[in-house]
């Protein structure tokens, strides 16, 4: 099946592009939280953050500060969310990997999700997990 973001890249898919250079591409999301809503993703195809090389994301998150200073001064927003969906538990409607900027301002309204704190050794015993996970390496 197609890509939809791969098309947008292509240039078969009109859009509002605001950056691109050789590797990374960014344009306003079509449904946006708040006006200024942009994407910013590889030009190079790949489903999520665990699929990227690290060059790859290394530009993109390069892309992505410069991008976003441009916003806040292009907009006046005051701060901004970085949000980056991966699978479909999590929201990810595109498999192309994309970070979502968002520009925020006080008393927009929106909300963070919920909290909920942990109990008893629950919270230990998680960060003891992944931290074997990350040593011996297999991640
Ligand atoms: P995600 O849920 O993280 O996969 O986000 C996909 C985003 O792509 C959504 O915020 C959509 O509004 C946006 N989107 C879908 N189609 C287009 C399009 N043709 N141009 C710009 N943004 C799009
Ligand atoms: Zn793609």
């Amino acid at each position: 099946m197609g890509c939809l973001f791969c098309e947008i890249i292509n240039g078969k898919i009109p859009c509002y592009k605001v950056y691109e250079d050789a590797d990374v591409f960014a344009f306003l999301d079509i449904n946006p939280t708040m006006p200024g809503h942009t994407l910013v993703l590889p030009k190079k195809h790949c489903s999520g953050l665990l699929d990227v090389d690290v060059e790859t994301l290394s530009k993109i998150m390069t892309a992505a500060q410069k991008i976003t200073a441009a916003i806040q001064k292009a907009l006046g927003s005051s701060g901004f969310n970085i949000i980056q969906n991966n699978g479909v538990p999590a929201g990810q409607v595109i498999e192309h990997l994309h970070f979502h900027i968002i520009p925020r301002n006080e008393s927009d309204g929106l909300k963070h999700w919920p909290g909920k704190p942990y109990s008893g050794d629950m919270a230990a015993d998680i960060a003891n997990k992944i931290q074997q996970k990350l040593e011996i390496g297999n991640w």
